[in-house]
C-alpha cells in the first residue's frame, strides 16, 4: 500500500483538525469510543478554540418544560425556578426555525439530525463536565418579577465561549486526547482505501501523521480574504472580521483537492451589525439592541425593519444588510425610554457614540445626512402606535403605520433626551458554505459516495445554514455533528485496524 512507502512522524487511529467545539465534541467521542486521537491547532495556546472562544456560549436546543433544564443545570434552585418561565422549545419549533430562517433551503436530513438530537447532546456534553446557566441578560427580560425566555434559547456555557473551550479541554486532555498546538493540517493523505493521514507544519517543520480516520472540524473562511471576495463578493474583501484569525478554510480546501463536494451556502454568510471602528479580531464588536431604537444609513434614512422579528432571528442578516447601504456604515439611535434595554456590548470604552440632550445636537455629531435624519425622525415618530404596550418579551405589534420601511414591533418614538447615537459596520462572523456530509457525518464526493476515514463537522461542513441563522445553532451543530463524526471515526478505524489484523 501507499502509505507504507512513507515515514510517519506520529501514527493514531483519528486526527481532529481544529480545536474549537465541534472539533472537541469530536475528540471526546471518538475517545470515548476508544480510539486513539491527535487534536491539531494551528494557533498557540493560548488562542486556542477558534471562533468557539468568541461566543457568548449561548447555545439552541429543543426541550421540553423547566425540567429539562433543570437535569442540564441541577444547580438552579427552587427560588430560581420559581422566578423563571423557561417555557419549551420542542424539536417541531427548532426544525421549523432552521426551515424558516433559510427559507426552506437547510438540509432536512442534516436538520432534523440537528434538532433532533440537540438535547441529547446536551446532556452528553453535561456529562463530559460542560456547565451551563441560563442567559438571564440577554435572553429574558423581568416582567412582573418573572424572567420570560424568548426566541428559543435559554442556556450558556459557564464562562461563555473561553469557558466552553477550557472545559472542552481539560475533558479531552483528562480523556487522554493529545492536542499539538502551533501545528497546521496542510493536506490530507488518500489512496485507493481512503484517507489514511493528514500532512502538517508543526513550528515550520513538515511532517506527516497516520490515521486511520481524519475528522475536518477546522473551520470556515471567514478570515481568508482571497476566498471571502471570491465567493462573497469584491465588497467583503475589506469587510470587518469578527472572531478567530486562523479560519481560514483550510480544512475545506485540502478535502476539495482530494475530490470533496462543496455544498450549501457559499455566497451568504452570517455576518452583524457592529462597533464602526474596532479592530477586526477584537471581542466585543456587536451592538444587538437594535430592536428597541432606529436604524439609519449615511443618509440619515432607515432601511429595513428593526422590530421584523426577535433579535436572534435578524441579527445574522443585518450585517449584510448594512453593507449594502451607502459606505457601508450606519447609526443606531436610541432616547431615554429605550437605552435601559441596551445590552452590555453598549457600555465601556470601545464603543464609538455620540450623545446629546436635543435630536439636532445629536444630528450635529453624527456622520449623516442631518435635515434628512431629522426629518426621518420626525415621520418615523408620528407614524407609531402609541395605542399598544410595549412589551420586551414578546412580538408586541406595536408598529409604525404609514412608512414605507415599517418597524412592526417595539416600536418606540425617539423623542426623549438624552439621545444616543452608535456607530455600526458590517462585520463577517463566519461563512455557511462548506463540504457536504451525509448522516454519518462522512464527507461526500463528487461521485456522492463518502470518502472512507473521512469526516467533517462545524462550519467546516455545509447544507445547514442558507440566507439567515437562528441565533445558537453555531455550536449546537458543531457540537450533534462533531460527536456523531467522533464515533462514527473510532468505528471506522476500528474496522481499518480489524481488517490489517486479518491480512497479517
Ligand atoms: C463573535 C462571535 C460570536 C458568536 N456567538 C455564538 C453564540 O453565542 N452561539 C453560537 O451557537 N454560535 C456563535 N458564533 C458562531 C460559532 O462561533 C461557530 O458556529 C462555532 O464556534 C464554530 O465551531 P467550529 O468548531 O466549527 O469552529 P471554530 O470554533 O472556529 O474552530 C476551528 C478551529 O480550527 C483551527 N484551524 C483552522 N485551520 C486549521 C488548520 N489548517 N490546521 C489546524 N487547525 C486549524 C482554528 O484555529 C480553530 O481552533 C459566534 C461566532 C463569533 C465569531
Amino acid at each position: 500500500m501507499q502509505e507504507q512507502q512513507l515515514n510517519f512522524d506520529y501514527e493514531t487511529d483519528v486526527v481532529v483538525i481544529g480545536a474549537g467545539n465541534a472539533a472537541m465534541c469530536a475528540a471526546i467521542s471518538a475517545r470515548e469510543q476508544g480510539a486513539g486521537v491527535i487534536v491539531l491547532e494551528k494557533s498557540p495556546e493560548k488562542e486556542k478554540g477558534g471562533n468557539t472562544t468568541y461566543t457568548h456560549g449561548s447555545i439552541r436546543f429543543a426541550y421540553n418544560g423547566a425540567d429539562e433544564i433543570r437535569e442540564l443545570v441541577p444547580d438552579l434552585d427552587d427560588a430560581e425556578m420559581a422566578m423563571t418561565d423557561f417555557g419549551s422549545y420542542t424539536e417541531e419549533q427548532f426544525y421549523d426555525d432552521m426551515c424558516r430562517m433559510t427559507d426552506y433551503k437547510t438540509d432536512p436530513v442534516l436538520a432534523s439530525i440537528l434538532t433532533d438530537e440537540s438535547f441529547e447532546t446536551m446532556k452528553w456534553m453535561t456529562r463530559h463536565n460542560v456547565k451551563w446557566i441560563p442567559i438571564y441578560g440577554r435572553q429574558a427580560f423581568k416582567v412582573d418579577g418573572v424572567f420570560k425566555f424568548w426566541g428559543g434559547m435559554v442556556l450558556e456555557s459557564v464562562g461563555g465561549g473561553h469557558g466552553l473551550v477550557e472545559a472542552l479541554h481539560e475533558e479531552a486532555s483528562s480523556q487522554g486526547v493529545q492536542i499539538l498546538y502551533k501545528t497546521m493540517a496542510v493536506s490530507l493523505l488518500r489512496n485507493d482505501d481512503g484517507v489514511y493521514g493528514v500532512v502538517i507544519r508543526e513550528n515550520g517543520k513538515t511532517k506527516r501523521i497516520a490515521a486511520s480516520s481524519v475528522i475536518i472540524a477546522s473551520g470556515g473562511f471567514h478570515a481568508n480574504t482571497e476566498m471571502r471576495s471570491k465567493y462573497l463578493g469584491t465588497q467583503w474583501d475589506a469587510v470587518h472580521v469578527r472572531g478567530s484569525r486562523y479560519n481560514t478554510g483550510d480544512g475545506i480546501r485540502m478535502a476539495l483537492d482530494i475530490g470533496a463536494l462543496p455544498e450549501g451556502n457559499w455566497t451568504l454568510s452570517h455576518a452583524v451589525m457592529g462597533d464602526r471602528y474596532l479592530p477586526d479580531f477584537e471581542e466585543g464588536f456587536q451592538r444587538l439592541s437594535y430592536p428597541f431604537g432606529i436604524l439609519v444609513n449615511a443618509n440619515g434614512e432607515r432601511f429595513l425593519d428593526e422590530g421584523a422579528d426577535f433579535r436572534n432571528y435578524t441579527y445574522a442578516k443585518y450585517g449584510r444588510e448594512l453593507l449594502k447601504q451607502p459606505d457601508g456604515y450606519g447609526y443606531q439611535v436610541f432616547d431615554a425610554q429605550t437605552s435601559a434595554q441596551l445590552r452590555e456590548e453598549y457600555k465601556g470604552r470601545k464603543v464609538t457614540k455620540v450623545k446629546a440632550d436635543t435630536l439636532e445636537e445629536l444630528a450635529d455629531k453624527m456622520d449623516v445626512d442631518r435635515e434628512r435624519f431629522l426629518a426621518e425622525v420626525k415621520r418615523f415618530n408620528e407614524s407609531v402606535d402609541r395605542t399598544v404596550p410595549f412589551n420586551p418579551n414578546v412580538k408586541d405589534g406595536r408598529r409604525t403605520i404609514g412608512l414605507d420601511v415599517p418597524k412592526t414591533n417595539w416600536a418606540t418614538p425617539i423623542e426623549e433626551g438624552p439621545f444616543e447615537a452608535y456607530a455600526v459596520t458590517c462585520g463577517i462572523t463566519f461563512t455557511f458554505g462548506g463540504l457536504k456530509i451525509n448522516e454519518e457525518a462522512e464527507v461526500q464526493d463528487t461521485m456522492y459516495e463518502s470518502i472512507p476515514g473521512l469526516y467533517a463537522a462545524g462550519e467546516a461542513a455545509g447544507g445547514l445554514f442558507y440566507s439567515n441563522y437562528p441565533g445558537g445553532a453555531g455550536l449546537m451543530a458543531g457540537s450533534v455533528f462533531g460527536k456523531i463524526a467522533g464515533a462514527n471515526a473510532a468505528e471506522h478505524a476500528n474496522q481499518r485496524a480489524g481488517a490489517k489484523a486479518a491480512i497479517t
